[in-house]
């Protein structure tokens, strides 16, 4: 088996069609919009994922904030900046990128966003909110995981409900951000849910667990993690990983994910890969929600 290419450049595409025209109306009614990014450190994939929204909120013609601070900067400084954010009238969405540095409690951080500038729901009040079912913000990556799910479905004529009630959905990668917000809308789905974090590669298991995967969201960062023997025959399969990969031979670095494509590949009925996957439409998705967060804004201005 072959499996088909979920293709994530082209439905990102028809997503920022969508929003472009939100931003447009946005824009007619006077509204302010723009987007702040904060990053601490210099993670490899944070750094790629910054450097893709700059571009995306540049050709969408919202204003973009980028917050760049060493790692070695103090909570008090860090939370100062978020301060700033939350008070300026420019910005209408915050994006905190993770991993933060060992000096820096993430959820103290979290807690200090405005919730409603809080476009990935990692504030308690707006994580509370997803874990019910009814999110302010949908977090724009497990979004992306889903929102290419749904739109292969539609595709290849299946019906989701009865794709989702049937199926079990394997979720490697437990983060605040990523992995718990994934297990939410596969809860929101009404699927089987399995939750699995390093704990099963260290115990040998891992592949127990992703073998009974009828949908497998990777998202645990390291590179090559799934193998063949991780891939259950006919699955389909969402690489979230963002990791670097040196070529022996040219010393050239590249982009890959948490799945090895070509093994996957030969064994799954459809793949998300990386790059081309889940990243373009989580940059689109983000943006997405920095319009919603200014539109609610503009509501309540107009309401008080
Ligand atoms: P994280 O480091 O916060 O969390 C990783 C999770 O994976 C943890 O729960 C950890 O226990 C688990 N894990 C680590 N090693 C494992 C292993 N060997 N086996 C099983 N589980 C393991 O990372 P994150 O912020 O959730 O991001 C995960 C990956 O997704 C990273 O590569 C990141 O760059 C990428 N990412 C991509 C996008 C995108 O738009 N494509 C957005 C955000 C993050």
């Amino acid at each position: 088996m072959t499996a088909q290419i979920i293709d994530g450049r082209k439905i990102a595409h028809a997503l920022k069609t969508d929003v472009a025209s939100e931003v447009a109306a946005l824009a007619d009614s006077g509204a302010q919009c723009g987007l702040a990014t904060v990053l601490v450190g210099d993670d490899y994939g944070s750094v790629a994922y910054v450097r893709r929204i700059s571009r995306i909120a540049k050709e969408l013609g919202v204003a973009y904030k980028e917050v760049l601070l060493p790692s070695t900067t103090p909570k008090g400084e860090l939370l100062a900046r978020i301060e700033q954010l939350n008070r300026d009238p420019a910005v209408s969405g915050v994006l905190l990128l993770r991993p933060l540095p060992p000096q820096i409690s993430e959820v103290e951080v979290f807690r200090a966003l405005d919730p409603e500038k809080d476009i990935e729901s990692v504030h308690p009040e707006n994580a509370g909110l997803l874990a019910l079912g009814t999110p302010r913000f949908v977090p724009s990556t497990a979004a992306s995981v889903f929102h290419l799910l749904d739109t292969w479905l539609d595709e290849v004529g299946e019906d989701r409900a009865s794709f989702y009630h049937r199926s079990l959905i394997v979720v490697v990668g437990r983060s605040n951000n990523v992995g718990k917000p994934a297990i939410s809308l596969a809860y929101d789905r009404e699927a089987a849910v399995m939750s699995v974090d390093e704990w099963a590669s260290r115990e040998g298991r891992l592949g127990w667990h992703t073998r009974q995967a009828d949908v497998l969201v990777v998202a645990a960062g390291v590179a090559g993690l799934i193998r063949a023997e991780h891939v259950r025959p006919g699955s389909v399969v969402i690489d979230v990983g963002i990791n670097p990969r040196e070529d022996p031979d040219t010393g050239q670095v590249r982009m890959v994910g948490d799945v090895e494509f070509e093994e996957a590949r030969a064994r799954a009925r459809a793949i998300a890969p990386v790059p081309g996957g889940v990243g373009p439409v989580t940059d689109v998705w983000l943006i997405r929600n920095t319009v919603l967060a200014a539109t609610h804004h503009a509501r309540k201005a107009f309401l008080t």
